[in-house]
């Protein structure tokens, strides 16, 4: 596992920026022009940005972070897999077998949003998913576990939002559907690279609804931890630089709770060493 200088990306308004403290910087403006303002395209580089990120230390930001401003840091991936059941009390909580090989599915790109944007709400079996996402920045095709970690950019926040009604309509259950609508897929604040964690294997996550923690649970929790998925998925697909994958939610949602969101609940995603999103429901 390599620890690179750190270095925190996020997409402002469709530009790529890097943050440093509360400020951004503009990918382009900062670089002279040797990164573009694509944050899909700053990925690719994502080795450079460490050295840039350091080299604007006590430089003057742009302007300050503003959630509201943020899309999602990857903003076209050509793929988004979900991990169903990737955590022991969810799976008890969900009545569910653990499963044997990793339970994958698909989030289609349509359903990703930034860390501040509504959620929508559809019917009432709306429900929430704390995950951690990984980013992927080196394109790979069966990738040893043990080389796992050298493909990954960073990691962010996501929000696998989930409708059970339409997930559990039809059996066997559809994931990818029930979890694709448009903004079901909040992602951010930033891709935080792999040098800004003392371990990127033992991250706090927690998910809050309307200020009560509803998720507390540590990413080292995982049945399937993001090196055995990232060895998985790749003895199947190409992955690809911006690939995502969301690693699965620990206990403590909707569903297991019979509650489920409504019109102006609020959604907040915290995980350690990433940022925190603020998401509103709206019906
Ligand atoms: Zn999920």
């Amino acid at each position: 596992m390599t620890t690179p200088t750190p270095w925190r990306l996020a997409n402002a308004a469709g530009r790529a920026v890097l943050v440093i403290d509360d400020g951004v910087y503009d990918l382009e403006c900062h670089s002279a022009g040797r990164y573009g303002s694509d944050p899909m395209e700053a990925l690719r580089h994502h080795d450079g940005l460490g050295a840039l990120a350091a080299s604007l230390v006590g430089t003057p930001a742009d302007g300050p972070l503003v959630l509201a401003d943020l899309g999602p840091p990857v903003p076209r991936p050509q793929k988004i897999f979900g991990v169903g059941l990737n955590y022991r009390d969810h799976a008890a909580e969900s009545a569910m077998e653990l499963p044997a090989e990793p339970l994958v599915f698909t989030k289609f790109p349509n359903c990703l949003s930034g860390p501040a944007a509504d959620v929508p709400v559809h019917g009432t079996r709306t429900d929430w998913e704390a995950e951690l996402v990984v980013v992927i920045g080196r394109r790979g095709r069966d990738i040893a576990v043990a080389d796992a970690w050298d493909h990954v950019a960073g990691l962010t926040c996501g929000q696998d939002i989930s409708d059970r009604r339409l997930q559990l309509a039809v059996k066997p259950p559809q994931f990818s559907l029930g979890k694709s609508y448009d903004g079901f897929g909040p992602t951010g604040p930033v891709v935080a690279s792999l040098g800004c964690f003392a371990d990127p294997t033992d991250l706090g996550i927690t998910c809050e609804r309307n200020g009560e923690v509803v998720q507390a649970a540590r990413t080292s929790g995982m049945i399937f931890p993001v090196a055995e998925l990232i060895a998985y998925l790749s003895s199947i697909c190409t992955l690809e630089v911006g690939d995502l994958i969301f690693t699965g939610t620990p206990d403590g949602v909707g569903m297991a709770r019979g509650v489920f969101l409504g019109d102006g609940d609020v959604l907040r995603t915290i995980i350690q060493g990433i940022g925190t999103m603020v998401n509103v429901c709206r019906a």
